[in-house]
């Protein structure tokens, strides 16, 4: 029999496809990895169980403990997931803003949400978690913007399974950035097993990476108000900020051409990928991350959005 005893047992080894019926420049295969089918819908599930798993270990959680995190939703989805069955309190802190599908998933995974303004954007959150875990008892936060396990989660997961997947014939990774976790995890693998592998970061315009200042955007889920402790910007050989039409033109040419119901943050990184195969080498492998998908979002309506621009 194959049979998993647990959800847990479900998050990563998810499938890499590669696009096939949108035309790609310059001879180049763009190839994803389709991170929307971990078992909570995102490339979080894998931070949510590292982060448990190591704060069990090094005693920073323990029986009965509460963790409180800020977070968009699908980190808070993946933490609330790795902790099913395990019998702590989980209690995340949300800016308003976020889609209502992931506060009403974190909450139906057992979880309680704190709204914050979202005119505080990120920041404000981050504060409200940090008064919230002073006064609880037996609090853990895994503070997954300062945690040096949050990038490691996927240099330990996801950069070693691209790796296997493209039989290690990558050109060029490109990620979108929230935390950076992924994107600086992954690129860590990836350089260790070839240095010429070139690593591309993706953000959404109001995002600071190109020296612009944080401001408001629709892709959700990407995009950085500060620049976390464990990013290194040496490993940014390629910066690409994508405004929010061109993020959803591609998620929506990706369900119609591919079947691939993916949300912003993964349109943002399609759209860098085939800016990327215009400069690239003749052929070149170019790889990416699909972070989650659409149907967090349909009632940001998220098929209709931008339509009138095309
Ligand atoms: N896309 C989506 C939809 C996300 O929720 C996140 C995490 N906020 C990311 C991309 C970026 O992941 P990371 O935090 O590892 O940079």
């Amino acid at each position: 029999m194959k049979i998993y005893r647990s959800v847990q047992e479900l998050v990563g080894n998810t499938p890499t496809i590669e696009i096939t019926h949108i035309p790609i420049p310059n001879n180049c295969r763009i190839f994803a990895k389709l991170e929307y089918l971990n078992p909570g819908g995102s490339v979080k599930d894998r931070l949510g169980l590292s982060l448990i798993e190591d704060a069990e270990k090094s005693g920073k959680l323990v029986a009965g403990g509460t963790i409180i995190e800020p977070t968009a939703g699908n980190t808070g989805i993946g933490i609330a997931l790795a902790a099913i069955g395990k019998g702590y309190k989980v209690i995340f802190v949300v800016p308003q803003k976020f889609s209502t599908e992931k506060q009403t998933l974190m909450r139906a995974l057992g979880a309680e949400i704190v709204n914050t303004d979202t005119s505080l954007g990120m920041q404000g959150a981050i504060d409200k978690a940090r008064e919230l875990v002073e006064r609880t008892q037996n609090a853990f936060s895994p503070s997954q913007f300062s945690n040096p396990a949050n990038p490691y989660t996927y240099t330990k997961t996801l950069g070693p399974e691209l790796w296997r997947d493209l039989d290690g014939q990558i050109d060029v990774f490109i990620a979108g950035a929230g935390s950076g976790g992924t994107f600086m995890g992954t690129s860590t693998f990836l350089k260790e097993r070839n240095v010429n592998v070139k690593t591309v970061i993706v953000e959404p315009i109001g995002s600071i990476l190109n020296g612009g200042t944080a401001g408001s955007h629709v892709t959700e889920g990407i995009g950085m108000e500060f620049l976390p402790t464990f990013m290194d910007r040496s490993y940014f050989d390629g910066i690409h900020t994508v405004s929010d039409k061109d993020a959803f033109h591609q998620l929506q040419k990706l369900s119609r051409e591919e079947g691939l119901l993916v949300g912003s943050s993964s349109g943002a990184a399609f759209y860098a990928a085939l800016k990327e195969a215009e400069i690239a080498k003749e052929g070149s492998h170019i790889v990416t991350i699909f972070p989650d998908s659409s149907e967090r979002y349909l009632s940001q309506k998220i098929y209709d959005l931008f339509m009138e621009e095309k």
